[in-house]
């Protein structure tokens, strides 16, 4: 059996890619394209760059989703993850990191790997033959994104994410909030109802203009804009637009009825849309928005009915490369069309380091197991790995798909244990503690020496 696994990318995700495969005897050929090619936001030609902040945001693995993923991450020998803890900065709850010693730290670590070979090149088609794993990032160059456009279809490969808020069901109010499709479209009850409706009087949505226009946003970076506007627009460049620009777009109040207050007519209306299968998450639709994360949650819960609202993600829009996963990847993360190819992180619609890396741990494990013989039975959905790898190949909705952080929206209820804000604590540690003993038992179902 030929066990030589090609990565391009030598990120976080084909770092981490690499690190697992080549630890269980596999021989990794990294691809990486820096410093030859460069990219906007990279500086070095290191393996596993740091392009923006140095966190990997909350260490806490009882009561946060992402300490979870640090967690889970560890126990299955992660580069990433460990390395992470070496360069450690003092940052209260986050895990911030020493951002060049932690990079050197991870080119030094698999380029000591006698299994790994690093080829500075870039990749610029997609392989016929072999075993790979896409791992190129948001900034994939431009070749191999048209190659892989070529393969996919356009509508299937981004080159923006145009995220909007997503917020927890349950902290949304339903005695203001109502269910309901613009005129009742749809031929079932589940389509009639399929938006969930925040109405706005006059002056409540005047306030909310007023809120957006001042708000702090963040500016784009040099060379991210290219291509930008065609897609779809910050909702406060609506709103600079004409102060009505909103309610004859987004928040247009026409074909609802306000079922807690049927004779009142509202001014505007802000509708959410189910994220997930599950049914916990709700995006705001076409509220994408470059505010800065404390003025969105500011402005977004002067919405009546989401006044006490929790976001499972903010808004943002960046230059990202990234595929349509949920009709693209089958569960182990090939690629349908040609199951030689396997994708990994931020490119399958993560966001993030560390859901990144994540994903890389993931399809790194899956080539061993496939280069080996072993059949990997499905990885949990009842841990972070597999809510987030669950997400991105099926549980998403293909036709509004945006990258996801990972969060507890995206694991399914614990038997027995309350919803709503007053029994959190006790529901995300029962959610920790389910996740740790399935993923034990996951990891414990792979024979990492076979290859
Ligand atoms: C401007 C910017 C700011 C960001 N800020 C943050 C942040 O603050 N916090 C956070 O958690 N996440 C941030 N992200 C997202 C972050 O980049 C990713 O979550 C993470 O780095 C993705 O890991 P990855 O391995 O998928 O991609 P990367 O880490 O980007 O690795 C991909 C690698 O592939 C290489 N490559 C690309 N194309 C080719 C090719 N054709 N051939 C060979 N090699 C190739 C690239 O050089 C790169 O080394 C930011 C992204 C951008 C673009």
């Amino acid at each position: 059996m030929e066990n030589t696994l090609n990565i391009i990318g030598g990120g976080m995700a084909g770092s981490e890619a690499a690190w697992q495969a080549a630890h269980a005897g596999l021989n990794v050929i990294i691809h990486e394209m820096r410093p030859k090619v460069e990219t906007f936001a990279h500086r070095t030609g290191n393996l596993g760059e740091m392009v923006c902040s140095n966190s990997f945001r909350s260490d806490d693995h009882e009561q946060n989703a992402v300490g979870l993923l640090h967690w889970e991450m560890m126990q299955a020998n992660g580069l990433i993850m460990q390395t992470a803890y070496k360069h450690r900065l003092p940052a209260g709850g986050a895990l911030a990191v020493d951002r060049d010693p932690f990079a050197e730290s991870i080119t030094a670590a698999l380029s000591a790997h006698p299994n790994v070979s690093i080829r500075y090149d870039e990749i610029t088609a997609l392989p016929d033959d072999g075993h790979w794993i896409i791992a190129t990032g948001p900034l994939t160059s431009g070749a191999l994104a048209e190659a892989i456009k070529t393969e996919t279809g356009a509508e299937a490969l981004a080159f923006f994410d145009a995220i909007a808020p997503i917020v927890y069901h349950d902290s949304i109010n339903m005695d203001v909030a109502w269910m309901q499709s613009r005129y009742d479209k749809g031929e079932t009850l589940e389509e009639q109802t399929a938006y969930l409706n925040c109405p706005m009087s006059k002056d409540q949505y005047e306030a909310f203009i007023d809120a957006l226009l001042a708000a702090e946003k963040t500016a784009f970076k040099e060379g991210e804009t290219a291509g930008y506007f065609d897609g779809c627009l910050p909702i406060e460049v609506m709103a600079e637009r004409g102060r009505e620009t909103l309610r004859f777009g987004p928040m247009k109040p026409v074909g609802l009825t306000n079922a807690n207050d049927p004779t009142n007519k509202p001014y505007a209306v802000v509708q959410l849309r189910r994220d997930n299968a599950l049914g916990t998450l709700y995006n705001i639709v076409g509220f994408q928005t470059k505010m800065k994360y404390g003025a969105q949650k500011d402005v977004f819960k002067m919405i009546p009915g989401l006044e006490c609202a929790e976001f499972a993600r903010l808004g943002g829009i960046h230059r990202n490369t990234f595929i349509n996963s949920p009709t693209l990847l089958d569960d182990q993360m090939r690629l349908r069309a040609r199951p030689n190819i396997r994708f990994a992180g931020q490119i399958t619609g993560v966001e993030g380091y560390v859901e990144s890396a994540a994903m890389g741990l993931l399809a790194g494990r899956m080539a061993v197991a496939e280069l080996t013989g072993q059949t990997l039975p499905p990885v949990p959905d009842t841990t972070a790995m597999g809510a987030l790898v669950t997400h991105i190949t099926g549980g998403a909705e293909a036709k509004t798909f945006q990258p996801m952080n990972v969060n507890f929206g995206l694991f399914p209820p614990v038997d027995g244990i309350k919803g709503g804000r007053r029994g959190r604590k006790d529901r995300y540690k029962a959610y920790t503690d389910r996740a740790k003993t399935d993923w034990q038992a996951w990891l414990g179902q792979m024979a990492l020496d076979a290859a």
